[in-house]
């Protein structure tokens, strides 16, 4: 389903990504994990265009993701929900708007067909109550179960998370992290940026670890773990 290949990402002289190749199946879960700096965030962002690599391809569905392509590059894009590790909430629209915008403005659905699927998944994530909030009302974990349900929006098929919990406090990452187990246990292809070990062994499939730009190490979750 997202096949990298040899992808390299160079920010100056600096190699943030070097020669990594990776593919991901339908419905599978991947962690990408290593010490800050590895290049887990830049792969991700290239996997979704935010970050156009020197070298390498990226394919989609057998489809090369070609950015200057435009319109096939733009739906190949739309296939794919990113959670940012800073929620990036829109804070001067509420909860509910947040979840129309694209809905409406980028698939064309009426308001109050937009307003429809939004409640559904606010209803999902626990949030509808908050539905009419401005986002600097809700707590961080809140705050990303919105920014989760507004992915989700776009009925994505693949789903990609940077560092989905770094920025919240601890009580709250266990929310956070029970809407994406629930989201994996439906079938969704997913790929985790994240330092939540626990998260890596119970839910990924595979965990790739990642040291200066290259991949150490690929393997599913248990036979990972259970190294010395
Ligand atoms: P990780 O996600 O593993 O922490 P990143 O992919 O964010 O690593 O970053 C890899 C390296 O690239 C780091 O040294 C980081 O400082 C650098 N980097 C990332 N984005 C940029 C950018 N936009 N400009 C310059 N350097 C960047
Ligand atoms: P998030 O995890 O929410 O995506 P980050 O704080 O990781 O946000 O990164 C925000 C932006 O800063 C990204 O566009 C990233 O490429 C950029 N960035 C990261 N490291 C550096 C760096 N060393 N120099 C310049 N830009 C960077």
């Amino acid at each position: 389903m997202i096949k990298l290949e040899h992808i390299t990402k160079n920010f100056k002289n600096l190699k943030a990504v070097d020669d990594v190749s990776l593919e991901i199946k339908k419905g599978e879960i991947v962690c990408l994990i290593g010490p800050s700096g590895s290049g887990k965030s830049t792969v991700l962002r290239c996997i979704n265009g935010l970050e156009v690599p020197e070298s390498g391809d990226v394919y989609i569905y057998d489809q090369k993701l070609d950015l200057n392509g435009e319109d096939k590059g733009r739906q190949l894009r739309n296939k794919m929900g990113f959670v940012f590790q800073h929620f990036n909430l829109f804070p001067n629209m509420t909860v509910l708007e947040n979840l129309t915008l694209a809905p409406i403005q980028v698939m064309k659905k009426s308001k109050s067909e937009a307003e429809e699927i939004a409640c559904q998944y606010l209803k999902r994530v626990g949030l509808l109550d908050k539905k009419d909030e401005y986002p600097n009302k809700l707590s961080g974990g809140q705050k990303q179960r919105v920014a989760i349900a507004r992915s989700l929006c776009m009925n994505p098929e693949i789903m990609l998370f940077d560092e989905p919990t770094s920025a919240l406090d601890p009580e709250m990452v266990i929310e956070v992290l029970e809407v994406m187990q629930e989201l994996a246990q439906e079938g969704m292809t997913m790929v985790v940026v994240t330092h939540e070990m626990g998260f890596a062994r119970t839910v990924a499939d595979r965990v790739i670890f990642l040291e200066d730009g290259k991949i150490i190490e690929e393997n599913n979750a248990e036979d990972f773990f259970s190294q010395p």
